[in-house]
C-alpha cells in the first residue's frame, strides 16, 4: 500500500465505525499561552475534554500535523540520527467524546492493524498501566483483560506511569493509556532476544506505533482523582511509523513518505544516499544530512503555510532555528553552497496535495520565504563555520584541582566552547545556540550554556537601553496580499533581516 492508501484506510475504517472525519488543525497555535505548536491530535479537542465545548458528534477521526521541537515533547536531536522521530509528523487519531471506551477502542485498533493492514500479530506488543501505589493509582486490569481476548499473554506488557498514564496538566482529565509496539527485527535476532524486553527501550527496530489514552479521571487542585462523568478515548498513531511497518522498511525514511525528497536531494548533491550506514562510518554525515533536510523542510513549510513565519523570537525563532540547522547540514555535508532547501517546497506541496491543501495553495509564498531565509543565513554561514573551527582548534587538557583540604580531583579532559564564544557565533554569525551545541557535539565538545545566557542577558539589557521598539523581521501579510522582496536591512548586526512590503 502507498502512504496515501494507508492514510485513507485509517480514515475509512473509523468512518465505517461511525466516526466523523475532521480536518487537521493548523500546526501553529495562536491562542494558547501554554503551547506554541500542535504536538498531538488531542490539542484541538482540549476544550471538549475539559467539558467547555460540545460537538455535534461523539466520534471523530483525523490525521493531525504535529510538531515536536519545543516544550514537553522535543525530538529535534533524534531527527536523522534515529529512524523514527521527526520534527513534523502526522498523528492519526480516533476519538470518543463520552461515547465508546476501552473495549471498543482496543477491539478496533486490533481489527485495523491485523485485519485491514494485516500486520503480523506475533510482532505486536501491547501495554497496560501497571498502577502506581505511591500515587494511589490502580492497575488498569480492564485494559489487560480486553487485550487478552486478542493477544498472547507474553505480548501484553505492564508499563509505568511515565509511559502509560496520561495527564493533560496539573489538573484536568487524565487516565491510563495503552501503547502498541512493533518488533521489526529479523527472525534470527528475534530468536535470540525476546522482543518484550526491548519495548520502550530506545531500540531502533522495536518501536511504538500507537497510543490509546483512556480519559477516566479528573485531577482536582488538591491532587485527588475524581471519576469523570463522561469518559473519553484519545488515540494517536504515528503515520510515518505505520507506513514503514506496512512497507516492510527498517527506517521511516525508506518509505514513500520521504523517498521522493531524499532521491531529489541525493541527485542534486551528486551524493548517494546510504540508508544502512552506521554512525561514524563513511557516508554517515551525508545520510544524516539528507534525512535532516527531508524532515526539516516539512516542519518549516507547514509552519509557514499555517501562519508562522521565521523570526527572531518565540515561535518564529523555533522555525528559524530549524531552518538554519537544515542549511548548515546542507552546506557542510552536502556541499550546497547556494540556496537549495527551498527547492524541496514544490515537491512537498505536490505530495500533500489533497491531504493538506493549504501548503499546495501557498507553495510559492512558502518557497519564497525559505529562499530568502537561506540567502540571508548563507551570507554569514561560512565565516561562522570558520570562526567556530578556530574556537575549537585548541584542546583542553586534563586538569588536577586541589581542594581546600588538600585533596586532589582529576577532572576529565573536557573541551568547552565558552559562553562568550557561543554568544559571538549567535550575535555576529546568526548561529542559534542549539546549532553551536550540535556542531560542538559532532566534535566531542560542549557549550557553556549558562555563560551564553549571561552574555545574551547583558546584550538585551544594553539594547533595551538603546531602543525601546522591538520590531519583527517579517511583516505578516494577509493571504491575498502579494509581496515583493525589497532588500536587506544592513543596519542589523546579523545580516538576516529581510523586509517585504505590500505591493
Ligand atoms: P516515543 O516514545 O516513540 O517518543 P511518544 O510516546 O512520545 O513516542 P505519543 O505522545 O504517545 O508518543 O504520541 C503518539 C504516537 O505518535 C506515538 O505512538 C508515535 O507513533 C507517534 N510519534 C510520537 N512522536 C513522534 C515523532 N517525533 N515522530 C514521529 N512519530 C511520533
Ligand atoms: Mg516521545
Ligand atoms: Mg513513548
Ligand atoms: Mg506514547
Amino acid at each position: 500500500m502507498t502512504a496515501n492508501e494507508i492514510r485513507k484506510a485509517f480514515l475509512d475504517f473509523f468512518a465505517s465505525k461511525g466516526h466523523t472525519i475532521v480536518p487537521s488543525a493548523p500546526i501553529v497555535i495562536k491562542n494558547d499561552p501554554t503551547l506554541m505548536f500542535t504536538n498531538a491530535g488531542m490539542n484541538q479537542f482540549k476544550a471538549i475534554f475539559l467539558g467547555e465545548e460540545t460537538l455535534k458528534f461523539t466520534r471523530a477521526v483525523d490525521t493531525q500535523r504535529c510538531l515536536r521541537v519545543s516544550g514537553k515533547h522535543n525530538d529535534l536531536e533524534e531527527v536523522g540520527i534515529d529512524t523514527y522521530h521527526h520534527t513534523m509528523f502526522e498523528m492519526l487519531g480516533n476519538w470518543s467524546f463520552g461515547d465508546y471506551f476501552k473495549k471498543e477502542a482496543i477491539a478496533w485498533s486490533w481489527e485495523l492493524l491485523t485485519e485491514v493492514y494485516k500486520i503480523d500479530k506475533s510482532r505486536l506488543y501491547v501495554t497496560y498501566f501497571e498502577g502506581d501505589e505511591k500515587e494511589g493509582l490502580e492497575k488498569d486490569t480492564e485494559t489487560y483483560n480486553f487485550w487478552k481476548e486478542f493477544v498472547a499473554e507474553a505480548n501484553i506488557l505492564p508499563g509505568n506511569k511515565k509511559d502509560n498514564f496520561w495527564e493533560m496538566g496539573e489538573t484536568g482529565p487524565c487516565g491510563p493509556s495503552s501503547e502498541i509496539h512493533y518488533d521489526n527485527r529479523p527472525d534470527s535476532e528475534r530468536a535470540l532476544v525476546d522482543g518484550a524486553t526491548l519495548v520502550n527501550g530506545d531500540h531502533d527496530q522495536v518501536i511504538e506505533i500507537w497510543n490509546n489514552v483512556f480519559m477516566q479521571f479528573n485531577r482536582l487542585k488538591d491532587g485527588s482523582l475524581q471519576l469523570l462523568p463522561a469518559k473519553h478515548v484519545d488515540t494517536g498513531m504515528g503515520f510515518e511509523r505505520l507506513v514503514r511497518v506496512m512497507q516492510g522498511k527498517t527506517s521511516n525514511y525508506d518509505t514513500d513518505v520521504f523517498q521522493p525528497m531524499i532521491s531529489f536531494i541525493a541527485e542534486r548533491s551528486g551524493k548517494k544516499y546510504n540508508s544502512a550506514v552506521k554512525p561514524g562510518r563513511e557516508g554517515w554525515n551525508e545520510a544524516v544530512a539528507m534525512r535532516v533536510l527531508a524532515d526539516h523542510i516539512r516542519a518549516i513549510s507547514f509552519a509557514i503555510a499555517d501562519g508562522q513565519l521565521p523570526s527572531n523570537n518565540k515561535a518564529g525563532y523555533v522555525i528559524r532555528r530549524i531552518l538554519r540547522r537544515a542549511v548548515r547540514y546542507s552546506y557542510q555535508y552536502l556541499e550546497f553552497k547556494e540556496p537549495f532547501l527551498n527547492q524541496l517546497v514544490p515537491l512537498l506541496a505536490e505530495q500533500f496535495k489533497r491531504v493538506f491543501d493549504n501548503l499546495y495553495d501557498q507553495k510559492d509564498f512558502v518557497q519564497k520565504v525559505v529562499l530568502e531565509e537561506e540567502i540571508s543565513f548563507l551570507r554569514t554561514l561560512l565565516s561562522g563555520i570558520n570562526r567556530f573551527n578556530q574556537m575549537t582548534s585548541v584542546f583542553a587538557t586534563a586538569q588536577t584541582v586541589v581542594n581546600g583540604d588538600g585533596t586532589q580531583i582529576h577532572t576529565p579532559y573536557k573541551n568547552v566552547v565558552s559562553g562568550k564564544n557561543a554568544f559571538e557565533l549567535s550575535d555576529t554569525y546568526g548561529f542559534p545556540l542549539d546549532l553551536t551545541e550540535l556542531m560542538a557535539r559532532e566534535k566531542g565538545w560542549q557549550v557553556d550554556v549558562k555563560g551564553f545566557n549571561e552574555a545574551l542577558q547583558q546584550q538585551k539589557t544594553r539594547s533595551r537601553a538603546a531602543t525601546a521598539i522591538d520590531t519583527g523581521d517579517w511583516v505578516v501579510l494577509k493571504d491575498d496580499d502579494t509581496v515583493e522582496f525589497t532588500g536587506y536591512d544592513e543596519t542589523e548586526s546579523i545580516a538576516h533581516i529581510v523586509k517585504y512590503r505590500k505591493v
